[in-house]
């Protein structure tokens, strides 16, 4: 069975599989073609892969005669055309919200997996891509910030003075905002996070951080440790909140996110217009709507001096250990679907099944059948 890597377009950094991932392919007795240069840009050149006992081939033969296709973004429609009808397509697909390419491979009898669709349980954590790449996303954020921030993260006690600890403001403690506050406090600074979730409260503590409490916030145990809508008094409230923390904030790191729903806007534009000159805003729920009033997306703008970065794919810029991250979890995926050097859908399995966008044009997932009837 042939398994395709393809290089990522353009502006995506990351690979699939590193090299040291395409050997545990090949210990499952799999033929493994690489596409020319597909691993260059996270820093493994074709030699590695072909050290590991991968081929090296064009896109065009990987995409004609590959059994089945790794990916991290996924492939055009035009591409997808060109693969076989039983090939099997996976990829951080956006399935839910990329209605044109569901939509496409459903009509055109395609199998493809989403492995943003891996079940958020106790079981499938191994294969989790959303967490590997928001730990990936809060630990660059914090650095990104840094290294904007004209003045430093720890306190320092020279000759030349005293120089006071930045302070950090996070807003959202999920995957991403939890190794923001890790690493922001691993750099010295002075933390304070908000969540409407109280079991965030816990973890911010734990990381040394300090927790601002809003009251009266809905959650909803249904939603599977998610956070859900709030009433408009309650955002307002937290605005307000908000608004007073930010005054004495350099950092601000926006992470809050609804599934299925656009970003809860937290920083207003009064805000942003009164914070200190000099302070940032990484944004990083910019893509999806924004979690500040002026953010926009893949684009940073100055407001009086307070510079607001709106970043959607951080993960990218550390394609190195992001692609070993994601390679990790896809072999932990296709362990579930790869038998004997074969490939076996149980859709009884929840994971697979959960993962699933559609089989031979069905569509297999609960999220995405509630989407499509
Ligand atoms: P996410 O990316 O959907 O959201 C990021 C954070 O934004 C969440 O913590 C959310 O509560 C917060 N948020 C939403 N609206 C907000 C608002 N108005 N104000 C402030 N914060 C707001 O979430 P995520 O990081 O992917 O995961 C969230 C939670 O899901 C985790 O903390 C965990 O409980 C659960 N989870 C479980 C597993 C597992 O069991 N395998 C894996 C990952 C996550």
């Amino acid at each position: 069975m042939i398994i395709g890597i393809l290089k990522e377009p353009e502006g995506e950094a990351r690979v699939a599989f590193l090299p040291e991932a395409v050997k545990t392919l090949i210990d499952w007795k799999l033929d493994i073609w690489v596409e020319k240069g597909a691993g260059v840009s996270a820093f493994s050149p074709d030699e590695q892969y072909l050290a590991q006992g991968a081929s090296i081939h064009s896109r065009d033969e990987i995409l004609s005669k590959a059994d089945l296709i790794c990916g991290i973004q996924p492939l055009k429609q035009s591409e997808i055309a060109q693969t076989r009808p039983e090939i099997v397509l996976m990829g951080q697909l956006d399935a839910l919200y990329n209605t044109d390419l569901t939509d496409f491979l459903l009509k055109n009898n395609k199998t493809a997996f989403s492995m943003e669709l891996v079940p958020r349980t106790t079981r499938a954590q191994s294969m989790d891509v959303l967490s590997s790449m928001a730990t990936v996303t809060g630990y660059k954020a914090v650095l990104l910030a840094a290294s904007m921030l004209p003045r430093f993260f720890p306190m320092f006690m020279t000759a030349a003075g005293s120089i006071t600890p930045a302070r950090v403001l996070i807003l959202g403690a999920g995957v991403a905002g939890l190794q923001a506050i890790a690493t922001a406090r691993r750099l010295g600074a002075n933390v304070f996070a908000f969540d409407v979730r109280q079991a965030a409260k816990e973890e911010v503590l734990s990381l040394g951080a300090k927790f601002v409490d809003v009251e009266g916030a809905t959650e909803d145990k249904s939603a599977g440790g998610y956070a859900v809508e709030q009433s408009e008094a309650y955002l307002q409230k937290q605005k307000d909140t908000i608004h007073e923390h930010a005054l004495k904030a350099d950092i601000i790191i926006t992470t809050a996110q609804i599934p299925g729903r656009k970003a809860p806007q937290l920083v207003e534009e009064r805000t942003v217009r009164s914070m200190k000159a000099g302070s940032v805003i990484i944004d990083l729920a910019a893509s999806s709507g924004g979690n500040c009033a002026l953010s926009q997306p893949e684009q940073t703008i100055d407001v009086e001096g307070v510079r607001i970065v709106g970043v959607s794919n951080l993960a990218a810029q550390m394609p190195q250990d992001a692609s070993k991250m994601f390679g990790k979890n896809y072999l932990n995926f296709l362990k579930l679907i790869i038998k004997e050097g074969q490939i076996h859908l149980n859709f009884e399995d929840d994971i697979v099944q959960g993962t699933c966008v559609c089989h031979q044009g069905t569509a297999i997932s609960p999220r995405i059948i509630q989407c499509v009837t």
